[in-house]
C-alpha cells in the first residue's frame, strides 16, 4: 500500500543515467510513497554551471520517466530560475504538504557536503534525509554536520512515516558506478555510452549534439 508524502530526488540530470533511475526506483519502492519527483536543479549554486541548458536537462527527464507513471519530474526549481537553493525549494513543497512526511533523497556523496549548501541547517526542519549509497562514496560527515545529525538516524524507511521531517534514513541501492560527468566525457571523445542510460535520453542527446565540447 502507498503511503502519502512526497519524496523527492534532487539533482542536475546532466544527463539523467541509469545510477538516478535505478535509485529512484529502488528508493521509492522501499519508501512506499505516492507521490515520488525527480526534481532537476535550474541553476545549481555549488558549481559553475550545467552543462546542458535547463529546458534539454527537463527533456531528458521527461524522456527517461515517459514509461514509468509512478516517477514524475517536479520542474520548480527550473521555472523560478536563478540559483536553485534546496532549502527554499523545501519551503515550497513544505507549503504544498502540510503536515504530510516529505522526504528529500540524496547520494551519499552528496549527503556528505551538505554543510555546503546554502541554509543547510533548515533542511530537516522541512524534510526527512534519505541517503542512498553510491560507488566510492562512504558516509564521511564534518564535526558540524555528525553533531546536527546525532540522534535523528532511523533504521527503516517505514519509520520516516510516524513525522513530518527531521529524521535520517540510510537507505541501500544497488550500486551502479555511473556518473553524468563519465557520460559526458565519454560522448566528448567521441565513445558511445550506450546501456549506461536510456536509449531515448542518448538519441535526444544526439539529436541536439550536447556534450560534445
Ligand atoms: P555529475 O557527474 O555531473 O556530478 P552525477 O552523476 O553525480 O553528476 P547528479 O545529477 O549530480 O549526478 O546527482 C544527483 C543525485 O543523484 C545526487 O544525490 C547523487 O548522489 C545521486 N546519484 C547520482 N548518480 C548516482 C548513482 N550512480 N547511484 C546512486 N546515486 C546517484
Amino acid at each position: 500500500m502507498t503511503k502519502r508524502a512526497i519524496a523527492i530526488f534532487g539533482g542536475t540530470f546532466d544527463p539523467v543515467h541509469y545510477g538516478h533511475l535505478r535509485a529512484a526506483a529502488e528508493v521509492s519502492e522501499q519508501l512506499g510513497v505516492s507521490d515520488f519527483r525527480l526534481l532537476p536543479a535550474g541553476q545549481p549554486p555549488h558549481r559553475q554551471g550545467t552543462w546542458a541548458e535547463a529546458r534539454h536537462r527537463m527533456a531528458m527527464l521527461e524522456l527517461a520517466l515517459a514509461p514509468h507513471a509512478d516517477l514524475s519530474v517536479d520542474d520548480r526549481e527550473v521555472q523560478r530560475g536563478g540559483p536553485s537553493y534546496m532549502a527554499d525549494t523545501l519551503a515550497s513543497i513544505r507549503d504544498e504538504a502540510g503536515d504530510l512526511p516529505v522526504m528529500l533523497c540524496l547520494g551519499q556523496d552528496a549527503a556528505n557536503h551538505l554543510d555546503q549548501w546554502h541554509e543547510w541547517r533548515r533542511l530537516l526542519d522541512l524534510a526527512h534525509l534519505v541517503v542512498m549509497t553510491r560507488p566510492d562514496a562512504e558516509p564521511g560527515y564534518s564535526e558540524s554536520l555528525a553533531a546536527h545529525l546525532e540522534g535523528r538516524f532511523v533504521e527503516s524507511p517505514g519509520s520516516l512515516m510516524d513525522r513530518a521531517a527531521g529524521c535520517l534514513c540510510n537507505v541501500n541501492v544497488t550500486r551502479l558506478a555511473i556518473s553524468s560527468t563519465d557520460i559526458r566525457q565519454q560522448i566528448a571523445k567521441g565513445r558511445n555510452p550506450r546501456f549506461l542510460l536510456p536509449s531515448t535520453v542518448l538519441a535526444y542527446i544526439r539529436k541536439h549534439g550536447l556534450y560534445h565540447s
